[in-house]
């Protein structure tokens, strides 16, 4: 997709494709950025290319998709080359490659030119789940490694330790703040990313068409939510990782500080994730005139009686809090205004559906203790960020437009 001048503006994208006598096409441009665009683990690579056929419409509505091989049926090299690998921050063993296609041959996917974007998206959902989940994946094995350096760092004599003594800095309270809060966020990715992938696949192989279309709803309403909140939590708690570990994080054959590094560009691809945020408020809230998104607030205030009663009154409260935050969203006209409360609607969201998920399962499993101690600390410490949320999301944008940002 990407190209230098089209990046979250993939409708700005210039790769040309033009038709052949045979009915194949001949697509010529430069793509930056594209993950394994080459390398030698296969004998041949597969891309899939959006380009521009003569007379298309501006904008994405005139995109189509193309498969260009690497090597044709017949063995001989496509015009498709790898021009540059890129230096980078993190994901070292990923090439990232600018590709260069000069006069490549390639098919059109499906009959109709075109029809690229909606081809696209087919794929976006799942794709957009799979990097939500690697900011799961990449803090989950940070957790491990604090967790356990946590245990056998000796520094200090915790309160009540015997006189004369050094503790393990995993009895320090404030080192406990810290592995829980990574801990409880896991536990909430977790849940939010399953709850995803099974709307997913209801949308795909549930019973009924209404089953069926619910699945897909939802789908669409959480995949935002999912991708952003578990990449951007990812960044902020590998760094808490680091954090345990004091000094040594900080030391490259330690080992932790890779994760901080590998995570980072979660919250860039794929979308990045401002962009999430726009995606679910102008094109997720809208869905059935915002009855999708109630339909989920509903659900979660009929679920709550189910909890024990100090989990129960924070759920409600958060739920509140992202309703009305819901309800002033739906109700802008001004297109700015739902722009300037995108980032902070998202978190929101993320908090709300964590510490509900937490909720039910510390309800559903009651006699595992670990998931009641995750879910009494996220309800107690991460939930009340909810209602602190809504003066930032309902505040419109005169703050953004009337700031001089001076450069
Ligand atoms: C390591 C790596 C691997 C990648 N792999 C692939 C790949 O395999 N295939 C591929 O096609 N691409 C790939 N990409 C590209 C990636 O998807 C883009 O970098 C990403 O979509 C952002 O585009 P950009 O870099 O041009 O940033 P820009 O679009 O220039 O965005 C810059 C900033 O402006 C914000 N912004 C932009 N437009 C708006 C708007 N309308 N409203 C509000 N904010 C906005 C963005 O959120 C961001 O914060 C990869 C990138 C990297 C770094």
């Amino acid at each position: 997709m990407t190209e230098p001048q089209a990046g979250s503006d993939i409708g700005a994208l210039r790769t040309s494709a033009r038709p052949n006598p045979d009915g194949s096409w001949s697509i010529s441009g430069t793509k930056i950025f594209i993950t394994y665009g080459e390398h030698d683990l296969t004998e041949n690579i597969v891309h899939l290319v959006l380009a521009r056929v003569p007379g298309s419409p501006p904008s994405t509505r005139g995109i189509s998709c193309f498969i260009v091989p690497k090597v044709l049926p017949g063995g001989q090299r496509n015009g498709v080359e790898c021009i540059g690998i890129e230096r980078k921050m993190g994901i070292h063993a990923s090439p990232t490659c600018t590709m260069r296609f000069d006069r490549a041959h390639g098919e059109l996917i499906g009959t109709q030119p075109n029809s690229g974007m909606a081809q696209m998206f087919t794929m976006m959902n799942a794709a957009r789940l799979t990097v939500g989940i690697s900011g799961l994946g990449v803090t989950e094995r940070a957790q491990q490694a604090a967790g356990s350096y946590a245990a056998g760092r000796i520094q200090g004599r915790a309160v009540g330790a015997p006189p004369e003594t050094a503790s393990p800095i995993i009895d320090h309270p404030d080192v406990r703040r810290m592995l829980l809060h990574v801990r409880s966020h896991v536990e909430a990715m977790r849940a939010l990313s399953y709850t995803n992938a099974c709307a997913l696949d209801l949308a795909d192989h549930g019973s009924t068409a209404e089953e069926r279309s619910g699945g897909r709803e939802r789908a669409q309403l959480l995949t935002p939510v999912t991708k952003a909140w578990c990449t951007d939590l990812g960044s902020e708690l590998t760094r808490l990782c680091t954090q345990v570990h004091g000094g040594a994080g900080y030391i490259s054959d330690t080992g932790v500080e890779q994760f901080e590094r590998d995570i980072r560009i979660a919250a860039l691809y794929e979308g990045t994730n401002g962009i999430q945020g726009i995606d679910l408020v102008r094109r997720k809230l809208p869905m059935r005139e915002g009855a999708v998104v109630r339909e989920l607030l509903d659900g979660i205030d009929a679920t709550a009686p189910q909890f024990e009663a100090t989990m129960r009154e924070q759920v409600r409260d958060a739920n509140a809090a992202l309703r009305q935050s819901t309800e002033w969203l739906l109700a802008q006209e001004e297109p700015q205004d739902a722009l300037a409360a995108a980032t902070p609607y998202l978190r929101q969201f993320g908090i709300v559906l964590g510490g509900f998920h937490l909720a039910r399962q510390a309800t559903v499993a009651s006699s595992d203790g670990a998931l009641a101690g995750s879910a009494r600390y996220f309800c107690e410490q991460v939930l009340p960020q909810a209602s602190a949320l809504v003066p930032a999301v309902t505040a419109g944008c005169d703050a953004l437009q009337a700031a001089a940002i001076n450069l």
